[in-house]
């Protein structure tokens, strides 16, 4: 089976250097084509050019950074979808809106491409050591095919029904992360205030159910010995935005989504964009 993989940042470059390392026939393309280059050590072809990345593949993916992007590297003049074989699959991890999935879905049909969102829960690290989670619009007999490259970059894979679900569970998850990010900045913020040790108030909530796990994993980054970029915050941003349009959509009201949306717009405001998620840490103290 040939594979081809498009967009190697963060999360993409690590997917694809397992499917590399792990022996498997893969081409690679990035936009900045020195990332494409840099996976050749790990056995991966890499392409200068988009058409001639997938022309032979069985299966592409996708981990690009917003649904604009993917729709213009897809589907503009240049884009790859049309040199896609028939019959081949185009899975779409980048972190998109269901709407737009389903939109892609359509799209692909008319060319005789299968397309599947298969959005990532996890980042960086579990994306190196393949520990992603999959969260896939389809069925798991209709991707029988997908599901050895899946393994080899994820420790799960959720299949959950038809194309668009896999992009709404990953609205569902980041929603979360950035609500809880925010709603534990805010308390610890308020501890320090009401004159309470910022070190006893991040022990003690930390060991309490109310707190998400994930803010223990990342509690070097809170304390500033640790400052790498896992998830940028810029495409935090995007997907709360993302999620507000689905909002939108769907006639719920968020008012909370609101307000997290805004902390985020005005940390990228203020320069922050490239930095990790977690700088809303630091930008809620100040
Ligand atoms: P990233 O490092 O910023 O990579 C973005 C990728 O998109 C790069 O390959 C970039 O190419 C490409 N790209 C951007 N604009 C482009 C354009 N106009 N034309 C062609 N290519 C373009 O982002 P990432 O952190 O890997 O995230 C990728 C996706 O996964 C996003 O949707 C993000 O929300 C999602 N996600 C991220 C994480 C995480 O922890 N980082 C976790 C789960 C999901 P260049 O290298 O040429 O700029």
């Amino acid at each position: 089976m040939k594979v081809a993989f498009i967009g190697l940042g963060i999360m993409g470059s690590r997917m694809a250097s397992r499917l590399a390392k792990h022996g498997i026939d893969i081409s690679v393309y990035n936009r900045n084509h020195k990332k494409a280059l840099e996976l050749e050590v790990h056995g991966a072809k890499a392409m200068a050019s988009i058409s001639e990345c997938v022309a032979d593949a069985d299966v592409v993916f996708t981990m690009l950074s917003t649904p604009e992007v993917v729709d213009d590297v897809a589907f503009s003049e240049e884009g790859f979808v049309k040199a896609m074989q028939q019959g081949s699959i185009w899975v779409d991890c980048s972190t998109v809106d269901p709407a737009f999935s389903k939109r892609m879905y359509n799209e692909s049909q008319k060319h005789g491409i299968i397309f599947v969102d298969a959005p990532v829960a996890g980042t960086k690290q579990p994306a190196e050591l393949g520990e992603l989670v999959f969260l896939v619009g389809s069925e798991q007999e209709r991707l029988a095919k997908v599901q050895p490259l899946f393994e080899v970059m994820g420790k799960k894979v959720n299949y959950l029904g038809e194309v668009g679900n896999g992009s709404s569970m990953k609205m569902l998850i980041n929603l979360m992360l950035a609500q809880s990010m925010v709603a534990f900045s805010e308390a610890v913020h308020l501890g320090v205030g009401m004159g309470l040790d910022e070190q006893l108030v991040y022990q003690v909530l930390s060991n309490s159910p109310v707190t998400a796990p994930f803010l223990g994993v990342i509690k070097p980054k809170l304390e500033q010995k640790e400052t790498s970029t896992n998830f940028p915050l810029k495409w935090m941003h995007k997907d709360l935005h993302l999620v507000s349009k689905v909002a939108y959509e769907t006639g719920i009201s968020m008012p909370s989504l609101s307000s997290a949306k805004e902390i985020f717009s005005q940390a990228k405001a203020a320069g922050h964009g490239d930095e990790d998620f977690s700088t809303i840490y630091h930008f809620t103290m100040k």
